[in-house]
């Protein structure tokens, strides 16, 4: 009863994954506290950060996490996907292989996930315009066979971080209100 009185609380889990080096902490710190690291460490240490935003005047907080490294060891643990309702799918607009590796990723999301998943393909690295190696149609075409959400961004140059945060995080919003 009146449980919207004193604002309901709303607190959601995202997780980022993809290939190594595709982006994935550069993305977070880029949103999360607007900086970039162009000699990131694979590890930083930090499991998640929490961001929050309004929607419909209520405040909406992000739990978004991000992978310390494992995926180099393609032993990401189920803990991590566990309770996940939003995902950025990450590839490397320069790097094929981590393109190829997209469809995997969605499987294990699939695997790990038992509750409808807000889930963007995310192309990252788009200002490395003069050596892509995958075409923004590309991304698109993918983006609409697997029904996902589709952005190209840049965590060097900020192209569309927020924008894509935002956007999972207003479906999963619409998911579940
Ligand atoms: P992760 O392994 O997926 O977490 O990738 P990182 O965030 O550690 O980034 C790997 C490397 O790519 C680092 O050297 C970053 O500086 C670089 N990088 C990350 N995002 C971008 C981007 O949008 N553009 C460019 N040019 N480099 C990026
Ligand atoms: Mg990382």
């Amino acid at each position: 009863m009146d449980s919207d009185e004193e604002g309901e609380e709303y607190l959601f889990k995202v997780v980022i994954i993809g290939d190594s080096a595709v982006g994935k902490s550069n993305l977070l710190s880029r949103y999360a506290r607007n900086e970039f690291n162009l000699h990131s460490k694979a590890t930083i240490g930090v499991e998640f950060q929490t961001q929050s935003m309004e929607i419909d005047g209520k405040e909406v907080k992000a739990q978004i996490w991000d992978t310390a490294g494992q995926e180099r060891f393609r032993a990401v643990t189920s803990a991590y996907y566990r309770g996940a309702v939003g995902a950025l799918i990450v590839y490397d607009i320069s790097r094929r292989t981590t393109f190829e590796s997209v469809e995997r990723w969605l499987e294990e999301l699939k695997t790990h996930s038992d509750t409808t998943v807000a889930r963007m393909l995310v192309g990252n690295k788009c200002d490395l315009e003069n050596i892509r190696d995958i075409s923004v149609d590309e991304g698109k075409s993918l983006a609409e066979a697997e029904g996902l959400f589709f952005m190209e961004t840049s965590a060097l140059d900020s192209t569309n971080v927020q924008k894509a945060f935002e956007i999972v995080i207003k479906e999963i919003y619409n998911n579940v209100s």
